[in-house]
């Protein structure tokens, strides 16, 4: 697993259209916008990469940008993992809400590569603290984060792998905005926490089913609708409530 974040694959921001790649960032106002704007860096992540470990300082922050796409996964002592969220152009990964002293709890690690907008946490907290509007959009970003999380905790305890793999690609396709994931079966055992043969059991079964075609690294999403009778209720659940809560967040 790839590990750190080199400064020589930043390069700045340029462009109001990078804004747009980030539908947080885009909820925010003009204004708001301008106080992070000189922070914001561009960078490219490939697949695997890890933003931070467990302990580790979160002295930057992430925003996936377009299709690109983090987990945050929780690690046993035994090196197990499983995925607690997963985060889109719709989020953020990093410091939310805490300020201050922040070590991580989990692993975040970049599921379906590409760009993201980089910012020191420490200019995000300030920006936070200088416009309510700014918090009140991260405060109820963390209430949505928290209830995905929630909702994890039923899906991985109750849930059909089938279903809760169904849940994972229905995610990854609304943030696609294409009908091709670029997914590989290692990252889905490792986000479902099971063995990348039972994987491959599962994705055949949807792939017989008519409801997605395996590529090589790639799925494709054949019929949606399909696809979300055979998810479990998490899926719709997580998108209702965070669609609730922030309405002007497009995802
Ligand atoms: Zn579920």
């Amino acid at each position: 697993m790839l590990r750190g974040v080199l400064m020589s694959e930043r390069k700045p921001v340029a462009g109001s259209d990078v804004r747009r790649a980030n539908r947080l960032l885009a909820a925010l106002s003009a204004r708001d916008f301008e106080v992070l704007e000189p922070h914001l860096e561009l960078i490219s992540l490939p697949r695997g990469q890890v933003l931070f470990e467990p302990g580790d300082e979160v002295d930057t922050t992430y925003f996936p940008c377009r299709r690109t796409m983090a987990s945050l996964l929780i690690v046993t002592a035994d090196g197990h993992e499983v995925e607690a969220a997963t985060i889109g152009r719709e989020g953020a990964v990093g410091g939310i809400v805490s300020e201050g002293h922040k070590p991580a709890f989990g692993r975040a690690v970049v599921q379906v590569g590409g760009e993201m907008l980089a910012i020191p946490t420490s200019h995000l907290e300030a920006a936070k603290t200088g416009s309510q509007r700014f918090g009140d959009l991260f405060s109820r970003y963390a209430d949505a984060l928290l209830a995905q999380m929630m909702q994890s905790v039923a899906c991985n305890a109750l849930h059909r792998v089938e279903e809760r793999a169904a849940r994972w690609l229905l995610a990854a396709h609304d943030r696609a905005g294409e009908a091709l994931i670029h997914l590989t079966q290692e990252s889905l055992a490792e986000m479902l926490g099971v063995q990348r043969t039972t994987v491959s059991t599962v994705t055949n079964d949807l792939a017989a089913r008519g409801l997605i075609r395996n590529h090589r690294g790639r799925v494709e999403i054949l019929d949606r609708k399909g696809l979300e009778r055979a998810a479990c209720e998490c899926y719709g659940a997580v998108e209702n409530h965070f669609h609730r809560l922030l309405p002007e967040v497009d995802v």
